[in-house]
């Protein structure tokens, strides 16, 4: 008995120790297990807003920039079809539910186009491999990752297991580094080093037109800073990268939209001050999360960030 007692013990112990050191992946698996989401039903899209088919909504955010939403996605993801004179980027190429992505560039634009990912989780790079012309972040070790051209994102990196997508193959055409001005003709853009969510996170500015596209670095919801390769540390220096560039003014576009609204997902240079605020207050200690794991902390009425408690 006290022999069975003791091996009990021992399992329990293991299990909250393997539960520690894998806390970060714990909750991914448990979601993998689940059937990958279904569809949603759209009802009815918010003005400006339009169908390109019955899955891909396009809004013109100005004549030049143009948010590619996925409503019927449970995460509502947005890409950005950034229109120059000579040409476009797309940003962010979503999960790939549909592979139709690349024939809706092409009819809204006959530019030629260089997709580029935010960062490399598998609902950013859905589609990445159909575009001739790709451009990867040349930030955080991600080029060193190349074999014979390709790159294929390690499983932490791109965490498909949790809806089943397997890593693309990636053949890179161009690396941007953080400082870097891409050209479009008659538009630059450039690049950030946005780090928190994921190491590699960028975002573009567009100062001119006084654009952020910022990925999953920001947007209204949940910012997730507790997920593999997080850090809140990180996440302090993408704010500050990001506060020191941009003028007052600039509209962020983030990667994922609200529950309540098809528009693309807007947010201020107030919301990135609150966001520094609250970091700094998590790093004191002086502000209160939610739960055990992950730890949620209130950002301000439209945000919230979810941090991994022993990072
Ligand atoms: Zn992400």
């Amino acid at each position: 008995m006290r022999r069975a007692l003791l091996i009990l013990w021992l399992v329990l112990v293991a299990g909250l120790i393997y539960g520690i050191a894998a806390r970060r992946t714990v909750v991914l698996d448990l979601l993998s297990l689940a059937d990958p989401p279904a569809l949603l039903d759209v009802e009815a899209l918010d003005q400006g807003v339009k169908w390109w088919d019955d899955y891909y909504t396009l809004e013109w955010l100005d004549e030049r920039t143009i948010a590619i939403g996925e409503p019927r996605f449970v995460q509502r993801n947005f890409a950005y079809l950034i229109l120059g004179d000579s040409r476009a980027v797309l940003f962010d190429t979503g999960p790939g539910v549909r592979s139709s992505l690349d024939r809706l560039v092409a009819d809204v634009t006959a530019l030629p186009v260089v997709a580029a990912p935010s960062h490399l989780h598998y609902d950013h790079i859905g589609n990445l491999a159909r575009f001739g012309e790709v451009a990867l972040m040349d930030v955080a070790g991600v080029r060193e990752q190349l074999t014979d051209g390709v790159l294929v994102p390690e499983p932490g990196q791109f965490l498909g297991y949790v809806e089943g997508y397997e890593s693309p193959h990636l053949r890179p055409t161009e690396w941007w580094a953080p400082g870097q001005v891409i050209d479009l003709g008659g538009r630059r853009l450039r690049v950030l080093h946005t780090p928190g969510h994921t190491p590699e996170s960028i975002s573009l500015l567009d100062e001119e037109r006084g654009w952020l596209f910022a990925g999953d670095f920001l947007y209204p919801g949940p910012l997730f800073a507790f997920v593999p390769g997080s850090s809140l540390d990180d996440y302090r220096s993408g704010v500050r990268n990001v506060l020191d560039a941009i003028p007052d003014g600039v509209r962020s576009v983030g990667g994922h939209g609200k529950q309540i609204d098809t528009r693309a997902p807007i947010l201020r240079r107030r919301d990135l001050l609150d966001l520094d605020s609250v970091l700094e207050e998590i790093e004191d200690g002086i502000v209160d999360g939610r739960g055990l794991f992950p730890r949620v902390y209130d950002v301000n009425s439209s945000i919230e960030i979810w941090t991994d408690p022993l990072e």
